[in-house]
Order: structure tokens, then C-alpha cells, then sequence
């Protein structure tokens, strides 16, 4: 190595070490990371979608208290959606949860839970349109467009990005933080009038009762409130669900 490439070399180290901290300051790599991410957010297949909501609906499952087979609500739901493992070009799998909580949800793999508080307060109609609700989210679309809105977002890029591939493992407070903006998170007026049009000719296709929908959305609105009822927090207004879907079934 001569001189000249030891003045080159000092020259590149001093530049190196002067240049660091504005690099940190401009935090480039923070904007490439928001842009890259924003990218896989709205290129998300299907498969990876599955995969994410494959690894939070067995957290919850392993989270809450899934009614055994035994369990007089586990009988009950059963019954009630014989017929519906494949419906409507879906896959879906129902459970109960035990927990006096008044809530359902669904998630875009399929996974649909009730939760006995609201078999508890409800008739066997009015629980089948909770499930046809449930069932419009997932056909809608709702919850992969809610989980592209949370890959946007830190907490999430962060374990996306240290996993190999987009459907890779996520930690468990990845998956809760997931979670709480995926189901947890209020659906709009519109999500919700979707889902309860989807619910009305899920009831009339399957010869139940519609009346069962208004019903059930006139207890829910009772229940208003109520805080054991998470249904209505993350599916609002039902009292003016319930005077629509009214004037539609009469
Ligand atoms: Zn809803």
C-alpha cells in the first residue's frame, strides 16, 4: 500500500465518521423501511393473509376457554351451523369461547368465534345472524383490508421484517397488537351495513327467520352500554341497523 492509498483511506474514515451522524438524523433508513413495507402491504396475497390470521386465531384459541365438545354450547353452535364448513366458496371453523362477554368475531381465514354470553342472551336465529354477519366480513373483504391498514403500521413492520417470509412466525405481542387492530378496531357504518345486507340473504337462503336480524340488533341496542357487550364496540349503532334491516324484512 503506498501513501496516496493511506491518504485515500484517512480521507474516507474521517468522511465516514463526520458524515454518520446526519445519516442518523435524515433517518433514511426509517423511510425506506416505511416505503418497502407500505409496498408488501398492498401486495399481500391471500396465502399470507392466511397465514397471519392461521397464527392469531390459534393464539386466541390457546388465549380463551374454547367450550369443549361436552359443553352444552359447543352442542348447540354445532347444530346450529351444520352445513357451513364450506359455504359461500369459504372455508370456515366455528368454537365457542367461554366468557360472559356479549361478542362474535371473524377473521379472513375462515375462523369464526361466539361467545356464550351472547348464546347466553340470544335465540338460535338471532345467533345464526351473528353468524351471517360474521360470515359478510370475511366475504367483504373487511378484515383483509383491516390487516393491510395494521401492516402499515410499526409495531407489525418491525416483526415483518425479521421473519423471512411475509406469512413468517410473529411474536406473541405482534400477534396481540395484530389483533387489536384487526378485530378489536370499530367497523365503519358502511362495513357494517355490508355485513348485515350479507346477514338478511344469509337468513333467507338458509330458510331461517329474517326477523331473527332485527330482533337481534333490538337487543343489542338495549344492551347499549352494557360493557360486556365488546360486539357493540367493534360493530356499531345498532339501533339504526335494526330500524333499516326492519323496513327491508317487512
Ligand atoms: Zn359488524
Amino acid at each position: 500500500m503506498n501513501r496516496r492509498d493511506l491518504i485515500s483511506i484517512a480521507v474516507l474514515a474521517s468522511g465516514i465518521s463526520s458524515v454518520a451522524p446526519v445519516w442518523a438524523q435524515f433517518n433514511f433508513g426509517k423511510v425506506l423501511e416505511a416505503g418497502q413495507d407500505l409496498a408488501k402491504a398492498e401486495s399481500i396475497t391471500d396465502e399470507e393473509l392466511k397465514g397471519y390470521f392461521d397464527q392469531m386465531s390459534a393464539q386466541m384459541d390457546q388465549q380463551n376457554q374454547v367450550a369443549p365438545g361436552s359443553s352444552p354450547y359447543a352442542q348447540r353452535l354445532s347444530k346450529m351451523v351444520i352445513g357451513l364448513q364450506n359455504y359461500d366458496k369459504l372455508r370456515l371453523n366455528f368454537k365457542v369461547y367461554l366468557t360472559p362477554q356479549i361478542n362474535a368475531f371473524a377473521m379472513a381465514n375462515g375462523t369464526i368465534r361466539v361467545y356464550s354470553g351472547l348464546m347466553d342472551q340470544f335465540t338460535d336465529d338471532e345467533i345464526r345472524y351473528v353468524i351471517g354477519h360474521e360470515i359478510g366480513h370475511v366475504k367483504s373483504g373487511h378484515s383483509k383490508s383491516r390487516m393491510q391498514a395494521a401492516l402499515r403500521t410499526s409495531a407489525l413492520r418491525k416483526g415483518v421484517q425479521s421473519s423471512n417470509t411475509r406469512a413468517g412466525a410473529l411474536a406473541n405481542t405482534e400477534l396481540g397488537d395484530l389483533f387489536e387492530k384487526v378485530i378489536n378496531a370499530q367497523h365503519s357504518q358502511s362495513n357494517e351495513r355490508e355485513a348485515d345486507d350479507y346477514a338478511l340473504g344469509f337468513m333467507k337462503n338458509r330458510k331461517y327467520n329474517p326477523k331473527a336480524c332485527v330482533s337481534a340488533l333490538d337487543k343489542l341496542a338495549a344492551l347499549s352500554g352494557d360493557t360486556s357487550s365488546s360486539f357493540l364496540s367493534t360493530h356499531p349503532a345498532p339501533k339504526d341497523r335494526a330500524d333499516r334491516l326492519r323496513s327491508q324484512v317487512a
